[in-house]
């Protein structure tokens, strides 16, 4: 609408199943900022430099920054274990109907 684009509204979320992990490093490789191995030789997911490494499911749900949104992706794409799992979450929409009308110039 008036040429203008809307913002995005959703936000990306990753997550590993470690009980299928190989821990190959595929992962590391394309986003160390997003996945870590840790000593156990198995990959964990990081959030704002925080491993969440509560192992076995959704309970380890990164939010992932969007500049690392595209190798995410491809490091799910190229994960040998098909353990890497990626979410949206819908963003709710802003309200502007209750935005502060523009002042007018008098
Ligand atoms: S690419 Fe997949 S199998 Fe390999 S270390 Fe990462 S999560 Fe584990």
């Amino acid at each position: 609408m008036f040429g203008m684009e809307a913002a995005s509204s959703a936000r990306l979320l990753v997550w590993i199943d470690q009980d299928l992990c190989t821990g190959d490093g595929i992962c590391t490789d394309h986003a160390p900022e997003v996945f870590r191995i840790l000593e156990d030789g198995i990959a964990y997911v990081v959030e704002e430099g925080q491993v969440l490494n509560d192992p076995g499911g959704s309970g380890s749900l990164a939010v992932v920054a969007p500049p690392s949104e595209k190798a995410v992706i491809d490091s799910a794409a190229e994960c040998p274990g098909e353990c890497i799992f990626i979410e949206f979450e819908e963003l709710p929409e802003l309200d502007t109907s209750r935005a502060p009308a523009a002042e007018v110039g008098r």
